[in-house]
C-alpha cells in the first residue's frame, strides 16, 4: 500500500490454549492511520475506503482485502484495545498464552497503535495497546484478590515478569541487560533461541525482570524503548530498523487447604507477547 497516501500495519493477535491438543484462535485486524500534516501539505490523496459494515478494506477501486476487524481513520486507541486486546489479558488470567504482533512498513503506525513511543509527549487518550494492557493486567490482579477477599477465601498471589528483546541486523540485544555495551553489538549475545519437543519458542539467557506494581512495568517498559536501536528515516524520524519483542508473564498461586495441591505455573505460562514488527514500534 502506497505509503504517502493510505498508511496501513496489521494486528495479529493470537490466543493459545494451556491445554494440549485445543486450537489456538488468530485474528488479523487492519489500521488505517489518518493523514500526517506533512501528506496533507503534499497534497496526498487517501487510496483506502472501508466498505460500510464489513471488515473489508478497499484498495483503490477495486482491490478488497478483508480481515477480522478493520479499523478506518478516524479509529480511537481505546476501541482498538476493547476489540482486539482486552479479552487477551482476560484470557491470561485464564491461563492462555496471547501474542500481539503489528506489522508494516516505517511510518505505518505500529509504535502509535503499540503504545511505545516514549520519546513523545501523549494524552491519556492517546495511550496504546501495551500501557493500556498493563494497567488491565494490574486491575485485574486488584480485582481477583478483593474478589476473593469477599468471599473469605484467600487471595490468590501473582507473581509478574517481563523480559524486553530487540532483533536488530539478526542480532538478539536484551534490552534489559545494564551492563549491556552498545558498542558490543558486533560480539554474540548469551541468548538462545530453542524450540521444545511440542513445537513451542522459548529463549535461554534473556534478563527477565520481576515486577512489583503497575508504575515499575511502565518504567520497565519506558527504559527499554528508549534503549532501543533507533536509526531515523525519510519517511519517521522515530522509527528504527529493528523488531522488539516485549513479553509479560504472569504467575498465578492459589493456596488450598492441603499443601500438596498448592500449583504454579510454570515461568513462561501464561504469558503475553507484544510483537511489533517488522521496523519498529
Ligand atoms: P511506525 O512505527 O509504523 O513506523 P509510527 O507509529 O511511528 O509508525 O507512526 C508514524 C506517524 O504517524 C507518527 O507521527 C504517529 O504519531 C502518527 N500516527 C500513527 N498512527 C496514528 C493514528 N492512528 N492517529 C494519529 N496519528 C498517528
Ligand atoms: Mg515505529
Amino acid at each position: 500500500m502506497d505509503q504517502r497516501t493510505g498508511c496501513a500495519h496489521i494486528l495479529r493477535t493470537r490466543l493459545v490454549s494451556p491445554k494440549a491438543g485445543l486450537p489456538s484462535a488468530f485474528f488479523s485486524s487492519r489500521r488505517i492511520r489518518p493523514q500526517l500534516p506533512k501528506e496533507k501539505i503534499e497534497g496526498c490523496h487517501i487510496c483506502t475506503s472501508v466498505t460500510p459494515g464489513e471488515p473489508q478494506v478497499l484498495l483503490g477501486k477495486d482491490k478488497a482485502f478483508t480481515y477480522d476487524f478493520v479499523f478506518d481513520l478516524d479509529t480511537w486507541q481505546e476501541r482498538i484495545y476493547t476489540t482486539c486486546m482486552g479479552k487477551l489479558i482476560e484470557g491470561c488470567f485464564e491461563g492462555y498464552n496471547a501474542t500481539v504482533l503489528a506489522y508494516g512498513q516505517t511510518g505505518a503506525g505500529k509504535t502509535y497503535t503499540m503504545g511505545t513511543g516514549f520519546d513523545m509527549s501523549i494524552s491519556e487518550e492517546e495511550q496504546g495497546i501495551i500501557p493500556r494492557a498493563i494497567s488491565h493486567l494490574f486491575s485485574g490482579i486488584e480485582e481477583r484478590k478483593r474478589a476473593a477477599r469477599s468471599q473469605g477465601v484467600a487471595a490468590p498471589e501473582f507473581k509478574v515478569s517481563a523480559q524486553f528483546l530487540e532483533l536488530y541486523n539478526e542480532e538478539i540485544l536484551d534490552l534489559f541487560d545494564s551492563t549491556r555495551d552498545p558498542d558490543a553489538r558486533h560480539r554474540k549475545s548469551n541468548i538462545k533461541i530453542h524450540e521444545d519437543a511440542s513445537g513451542s519458542i522459548y529463549t535461554t539467557g534473556v534478563t527477565s525482570r520481576l515486577i512489583s506494581s503497575q508504575d515499575e512495568l511502565i518504567q520497565c517498559l519506558k527504559q527499554g524503548a528508549l534503549s532501543r536501536t533507533t536509526a531515523s528515516t525519510q519517511m519517521n524520524v522515530q522509527s528504527s530498523r529493528s523488531h522488539a519483542i516485549f513479553t509479560i508473564h504472569l504467575c498465578q498461586t492459589r493456596v488450598c487447604a492441603r499443601p500438596e495441591l498448592v500449583r504454579c505455573a510454570p515461568a513462561s505460562w501464561p504469558g503475553c507477547s507484544w510483537v511489533p514488527y517488522p521496523g519498529d514500534a
